[in-house]
């Protein structure tokens, strides 16, 4: 799934906080963004989809900061709690996905996601066929719309502005690897 759709997914989940503790929007936003974001980043370093996803630990990590956000409630565990628990459902979500290759719709990857307690990779389920395929906009779209109506300032300028992005990537998704000679 593109970066866009779990940043999305991470709003989602800030949106109730927004609602009812507005003054907490802003760390709720931050931490969605964070988790959503920093997985991704062992595309760059170590191996993808496993030096930086973690399913089981984030989500585990995330409901422990859950609780201790709801029990001593302040921008920094609510930003921690809203970070691990993003990275936690971007982790398990690429499970449904397609697997780590370059060009994920030709399905030669049997690894989705690296689950570290069992020390195996699982394999992708396809639901979404590949990053930036069109249901992966749907779903942007419809995750983020509850945020784009709900948050105000940079948080929606982000919305908005990672909506567009995906939709420019859906659009040239299976050129980029011919685009990036590989
Ligand atoms: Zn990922």
């Amino acid at each position: 799934m593109m970066v866009t759709t779990h940043v999305a997914a991470g709003l989602l989940l800030a949106t109730p906080v927004a609602l009812l503790a507005p003054e907490f929007a802003l760390p709720a936003a931050a931490g969605a963004v964070l988790g959503g974001v920093v997985p991704d980043l062992d595309l760059f370093v170590g191996t993808h989809r496993k030096t930086l996803h973690f399913p089981v630990y984030y989500s585990v990590a995330g409901v422990v900061a859950g609780v201790a956000a709801v029990l001593a409630p302040g921008p920094l565990t609510v930003a921690a709690a809203l970070c691990l628990l993003t990275a936690g459902i971007h982790s398990a979500s690429d499970w449904l996905g397609a697997g780590d290759e370059l060009r994920p719709w030709e399905r030669t990857s049997q690894r989705a996601v690296f689950l570290h307690p069992r020390r195996r990779w699982l394999r992708p389920r396809y639901l979404v066929r590949y990053d930036g395929a069109p249901e992966d906009l749907v779903l942007t779209v419809v995750l983020a719309t509850p945020a784009a109506l709900a948050f105000e300032g940079w948080p929606r300028a982000l919305v908005v502005g990672g909506v567009a992005l995906a939709a420019a990537y859906t659009v040239v998704r299976k050129r980029v690897p011919e685009w990036l000679g590989i």
